[in-house]
Formats: structure tokens, sequence, C-alpha cells
């Protein structure tokens, strides 16, 4: 049976073992297309809690081959701008609103989006991370409904329970276009004073 802390929330050893079970669930599940063509789903990986939850749209070529999330270009370009503000890899979580690689890296579509929804919608429960990072378009959907990443991404807004997310571009999209890539590295400053808030009214 869960333990639950005096707050009402889950023990770490528990959100730890739920979240074993919601990723063995992923790596098997087969509500959607995109378990015809995968290699592996891609549940995600980091540490509980984390100062920063990412959330990116689909694995790519080599996440699929290996079942990481952001292993590749894009991975390199955001683990170096998750140095850039003084955090390791190690010290986030990082996921993506599908957990199967949509074929030729193809968009997701909206049936898959919401196939895959229970699953994040558990992880960002679970993982009760301080800030929510959304990495392009598919993601910043979720909580920036209709809006554009051109004209929002680096604007904080709270959710749920006094969490916040903040949309950025996608590394990959950010890699294509300097000027995202500026933009990116800026966003980012904006996410690490955000963290320093947070911590300084604890
Ligand atoms: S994308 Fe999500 S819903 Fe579709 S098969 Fe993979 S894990 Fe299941």
């Amino acid at each position: 049976m869960d333990q639950k802390t005096e707050t009402g929330a889950l023990s770490s050893k528990d959100q730890h073992s739920q979240l074993v079970g919601l990723h063995a669930q992923i790596e098997a599940c087969s509500q959607c297309r995109l378990c015809e063509t995968r290699t592996h789903a891609v549940p995600g990986e980091g540490v509980l809690n984390p100062q920063i939850l990412f959330v990116g749209e689909a694995p790519g070529a080599q996440e699929d081959k290996l079942g990481r999330p952001f292993i590749g270009r894009s991975g390199r370009f955001l683990d170096g701008m998750i140095q850039g503000i003084g955090l390791r890899r190690e010290e986030t979580f990082i996921t993506n609103v599908v957990k199967c690689r949509p074929p030729d890296n193809r968009d997701p579509r909206p049936d898959e989006v919401s196939a895959c929804k229970a699953y994040l919608d558990r992880q960002i429960e679970w993982l009760a991370p301080r800030v929510v990072v959304t990495l392009g378009r598919f993601s910043m959907q979720r909580w920036f409904r209709g809006e554009r990443i051109t004209k929002i991404h680096g604007q904080a807004v709270e959710f749920g329970t006094g969490q916040i997310a903040v949309p950025l571009f996608h590394p990959a999209a950010a890699l294509r276009n300097p000027q995202w890539r500026a933009a990116f590295a800026e966003d980012m400053q904006i996410v690490r004073r955000l963290l320093e808030k947070l911590a300084g009214s604890e």
C-alpha cells in the first residue's frame, strides 16, 4: 500500500515504484498505432522531484533505437543548455508528449497525443517537478493552447497546485535557426532565475 507523508504526498519510495510501474506499462503499450513501428518506447529518464521536467515532442531515430530521450544532436544541445544554467541533466527529468517514435519523424497525430496523454499526466503528478519546460509546439499546446511559440516563448504560467510551465523552442528548431538558438539560451536564463526565486521563497 502507498505510504503517505504528513502532507498527504506519496513518499519517495512509493513515487519511485509508481514510476517504475508506469514506465513498464509504457514499454509494453499498444494503445496507438505508433507501437507497430517503434523499436523501443521511450518513457523518459531523470530524478524524482526534478528541478525541471523537460517535455519534448516525440522520440527520434536514436532515441527509438536506445529507448532513451534526447540523446542525439538535440540532446547534446539540451545538455549544454542545462549546464549553462548550472544544472546537470541528472538533476532534471526528460520526456516527450508521445513516448514512441512517429515513422519518418512525422508530427504526432492528435489521436496519438491523446492516447499517450495519461502517461504524461501521471509523470507530472508523481515527479512533482518545480518547473515544467515545454520544448516545441506540441508540448506547448498542453499548457498554452492556441498560442504561438514565437510569441510566448520564455513566458511562465502557473498551473495545477502552484507548478510553473515555461514554453521554449524545440532544441532541433533552435539548432536550425540561430535566432531561436539565442532565444533558447535567454529563455533558459529565465528558467534559472525562476528556480532561484522558488528556492529563495522556501
Ligand atoms: S505513443 Fe504512447 S499511447 Fe502510443 S503506443 Fe506509444 S506509449 Fe502507447
